[in-house]
C-alpha cells in the first residue's frame, strides 16, 4: 500500500475546522487519551461520553486508577462490556505507578508493553498526547486507507493492518501538533465522512480529489472483509432464585467468557419445567413457586446466547450463592449486559430502579 503524501495538508486543514470538540480532545493528556481510546474500542462516542465523565470523576489520575477497588471499577464499566478492558486499565495503571513514576511512557514500544495496550492505542497516545509521528490504525482508519488507495485486499488478513500503518508512517507529519492532529483527523474522517456500513460522504470529503476508491467508483464496496468464524448459538436457561426479597448471584469462572463476573445462575440448554425441577432437586433447592420469565438473546462477538428465564421462589435460602436485595444489586454488583433481560425481570419482582 502506498499513500499519497498530498493528503496530509487538506486533512489537517479540514480537521482543524470541522473536528468535533470532544472532552478528551480538549484536554489531551496521556491519561485522558488512553482512557478514551480504550473505551472507544467497542463503543460509539455518544454512548461512551457519560462513561468517560463518570470514570474520570471517580479516577482522575493514574494513581487513583491503580488504587481502584475492582468492584467499583467494574461497576463504572457496567454496560460497556468487554470487562477485560477495565481490568487491564487497572493493571496497566499499577505498572505505570511502579515502573514509570506515575507517567505513561513516551515511546510506542514502552506503551505497547502495558497490559491492554496494542499497536493502535500506543500509536494514539504517542501521537495525540506526546506529538510523536506514530500512526494509529484501527478498523476505522483502515477503512479510510483501503478506500483512499482502492486496496481490495481482505483487511482482516494478517499483516494488512501492519502494512497500512507502515505506509502511513512514511507520510506522517513530524511537527508535534500536526502529528497529533493527523491521528485525530483520520479517525474523525472515518467516523463522520468516510463512514462504515453505507455510502461514504465523498462530496463532503477533503480528500476526494486524491481518493482512488472514489475515482474508480469502488469506495462503497471497500473495505473487503472475509469473515472466517461463524457465530456459535447457544441456548441458556437463567435461574432467578428468589428467597424473601433477595435474589441469588454466583460468580463466573476466572477463565473464559465474562471471566470472574457476577451473574444470575444459568444452565446450558433450554430447560423444560421438568428438567428445571430436576436441576433444583440436584442442588437440594425446594421451589415454592415457579414462573416462566422473559426470553431474549444476547450477541457477543463470536457467540450468541438464546436466553430463557425461570423465576423460582425458594422455600429456604440456597447454599453456595450470594443473596442480594434490589438496592444492593443495582449499587454494588456489575452484571454483564448479557443478563439485561433477566435483570429486568428481577427489577420488576423486587421493585427497584
Ligand atoms: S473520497 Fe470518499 S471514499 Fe475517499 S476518503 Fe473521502 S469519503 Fe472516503
Amino acid at each position: 500500500m502506498t499513500i499519497d503524501p498530498r493528503i496530509v495538508s487538506p486533512l489537517l486543514v479540514w480537521y482543524r475546522r470541522y473536528g468535533r470538540p470532544l472532552p478528551w480532545r480538549e484536554e489531551a493528556t496521556p491519561y485522558h487519551v488512553w482512557i478514551s481510546e480504550i473505551m472507544l474500542q467497542q463503543t460509539r462516542i455518544e454512548a461512551a461520553l457519560p462513561y468517560y465523565r463518570r470514570f474520570l470523576d471517580a479516577f482522575p489520575t493514574v494513581r487513583a486508577l491503580a488504587e481502584a477497588e475492582e468492584g467499583h471499577l467494574l461497576k463504572l464499566w457496567e454496560g460497556l462490556g468487554y470487562y477485560s478492558r477495565a481490568r487491564n486499565l487497572k493493571r496497566a495503571a499499577e505498572t505505570v505507578m511502579r515502573d514509570h513514576g506515575g507517567e505513561l511512557p513516551r515511546s510506542v514500544e514502552a506503551l505497547r508493553r502495558l497490559p491492554g495496550i496494542g499497536d493502535y492505542t500506543a500509536g494514539a497516545i504517542a501521537s495525540i498526547a506526546y506529538g510523536l509521528p506514530a500512526p494509529a490504525v484501527d478498523g476505522n482508519v483502515l477503512r479510510v486507507l483501503s478506500r483512499l488507495t482502492a486496496d481490495e485486499r481482505d483487511v482482516l488478513r494478517e499483516g494488512v493492518k501492519r502494512e497500512a500503518a507502515a505506509a502511513l508512517q512514511e507520510i506522517y507529519p513530524t511537527a508535534p501538533e500536526d502529528a497529533a492532529a493527523m491521528t485525530e483527523a483520520l479517525m474523525e474522517l472515518g467516523e463522520v465522512v468516510c463512514i462504515p456500513n453505507g455510502t461514504p460522504q465523498c462530496a463532503a470529503c477533503p480528500l476526494r480529489e486524491l481518493c482512488e476508491g472514489h475515482r474508480r467508483g469502488v469506495a462503497a464496496l471497500l473495505p473487503t472483509r472475509v469473515k472466517k468464524t461463524a457465530r456459535v448459538t447457544e441456548e441458556r436457561t437463567v435461574l432467578l432464585l428468589f428467597y424473601g426479597d433477595k435474589v441469588a448471584l454466583s460468580r463466573r469462572p476466572e477463565e473464559g467468557l465474562l471471566a470472574g463476573m457476577w451473574e444470575f445462575p444459568s444452565r446450558t440448554g433450554r430447560l423444560t419445567e421438568e428438567a428445571l425441577r430436576a436441576t433444583l432437586s440436584e442442588e437440594a433447592l425446594i421451589p415454592e413457586a415457579i414462573a416462566v420469565g422473559p426470553r431474549g438473546k444476547h450477541v457477543f462477538s463470536h457467540r450468541e446466547w438464546q436466553l430463557s428465564t425461570y423465576l423460582v421462589t425458594l422455600a429456604a435460602p440456597p447454599e453456595g450463592y450470594v443473596m442480594v436485595g434490589g438496592e444492593e444489586l443495582s449499587r454494588d454488583y456489575a452484571l454483564p449486559s448479557a443478563f439485561r433481560i433477566p435483570l429486568e425481570a428481577v427489577r420488576e419482582r423486587l421493585g427497584f430502579l
